[in-house]
């Protein structure tokens, strides 16, 4: 099946293609090749034959839904050149290995010593970036920050004592990580926590359930705030998504 996004793909490509071609045999061909759901997308054919059974999922917002506190130019080459790229590399990891692509990645990465070692690092560095910024873009939303409600509150007063300190120790650990990684807020069997990652590791791999994510990969903040990470973390609060975490709370917890 053709997704939305590479049929368009394929017809820009065919439209491209045939624009020197006499109108008549143009119209004719590309209305074949665009009408055709047997016929695979043409940048697959070129490119590889190989299954990818991982898909990058769509940002569920406009580029630009989150500005100005993160600009519209690092969230499309954030989600569409790394997060891309991170798919793409976990296809090519799993590719002689056909029943790791019928697994989710969040089965995968919970699991890392099912994965065979030849391929362990590339799953999870890889398979991390998936899962990690799959979950990223769901944490944000245009128009959010603010503080949760609910259960969840209760539960961040309860374990950090209010939700200013919260917020205090996750930009801390935000701020703290060196390098390249994530601060994470998880549920670690009943208990709310903070903790930081290294590269793309995910907590879901220790056994935790990570309900919001902040990555502190330069690439996610480089564009607009260059070397101040500081800033970038305060601007980020302004646009979680309470509601997304929330529910994740209300499911982990359940
Ligand atoms: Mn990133």
């Amino acid at each position: 099946m053709m997704t939305r996004r590479q049929a368009i793909k394929t017809t820009a490509l065919a439209s491209a293609a045939f624009a020197t071609l006499p109108s008549a045999i143009a119209q004719t061909t590309a209305t074949t090749t665009t009408s055709s759901t047997t016929i695979a997308p043409l940048e697959q054919v070129l490119v590889s034959t190989a299954p990818q059974p991982f898909k990058l999922p769509p940002l569920p917002y406009a580029y630009d839904a989150l500005e100005p506190h993160i600009d519209a130019r690092t969230m499309e080459i954030h989600h569409d050149k790394h997060h891309a790229t991170y798919v793409a590399n976990l296809n090519k990891a799993v590719a002689d290995y056909p029943d790791l692509g019928k697994k989710s990645v969040e089965d995968l990465m919970k699991d890392l010593n099912a994965v065979p070692e030849k391929i362990r690092t590339a799953v999870r560095n890889q398979g991390g970036g998936h899962y990690n910024h799959s979950l990223f873009w769901q944490m944000m939303k245009k128009d959010g920050g603010g503080e949760p409600t609910g259960n969840l509150t209760k539960a961040i007063d309860a374990n950090f004592g209010s939700f200013g300190e919260f917020k205090g120790s996750l930009s801390k650990a935000a701020l703290g990580q060196f390098g390249s990684g994530w601060a994470w807020l998880v549920m670690d069997g009943k208990q709310l926590k903070i903790e930081p990652s290294a590269n793309q590791d995910t907590p879901l791999s220790s056994g935790k359930t990570p309900l919001l994510g902040l990555d502190v990969w330069e690439h996610a903040y480089y564009l607009k705030y260059q070397n101040k990470r500081a800033d970038y973390i305060t601007a980020w609060w302004n646009v979680v998504n309470w509601d997304f975490v929330s529910e994740r709370y209300a499911k982990a917890k359940a």
